[in-house]
């Protein structure tokens, strides 16, 4: 598969700093950057693979989608993906414990799941939420087996 990937310039991407966010125009990474975006070849916080941050997608990032010019892109095509259901499955549980929490607190199956997610979130760059891996550790230990078991 590599091999078949010609190696063709591609055109150079400029960097547009006035399309920036603010905390972007006011660093001092303006500088570092130059006038054009290159690709970069980042290591993968999941998977440690190598992957390419393509100029064009820092020019998406920094200048469209406003991220902070600080910021890269920590995980490979392949991980993105994995940490966007991994978000939403978060989410998922987090709404079903604001609606149902006497629900869940007699679900060990759910409860370790959760704890699963939150203990796999820092390898795709999201926070370790310590209060909420806490919460669950306590709900765990109290998690009483089914009444009909
Ligand atoms: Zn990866």
């Amino acid at each position: 598969m590599r091999k078949r990937r010609k190696k063709r310039p591609d055109p150079p991407v400029p960097v547009d700093t006035s399309r920036w966010s603010q905390a972007s125009r006011r660093s001092m990474t303006c500088e570092l950057i130059g006038d054009h975006y290159s690709d970069r070849t980042l290591s993968c916080r999941n998977c440690r693979n190598a992957f390419v941050f393509s100029a064009q997608q820092q020019r998406e990032t920094y200048e469209v989608r406003k991220a902070y010019i600080a910021q890269q892109r920590c995980l490979c095509p392949q991980c993105w993906p994995q940490r966007l259901r991994l978000v939403d499955e978060l989410k998922r549980l987090r709404s079903r414990w604001a609606r149902d929490r006497a629900g869940v607190k007699r679900d060990p199956q759910a409860l370790r799941r959760w704890r699963e997610l939150l203990a796999q979130a820092p390898r795709y760059g999201l926070r370790r939420d310590r209060a909420q891996c806490a919460m669950v550790e306590r709900l765990l230990a109290a998690a009483l087996p089914p009444v009909d078991a």
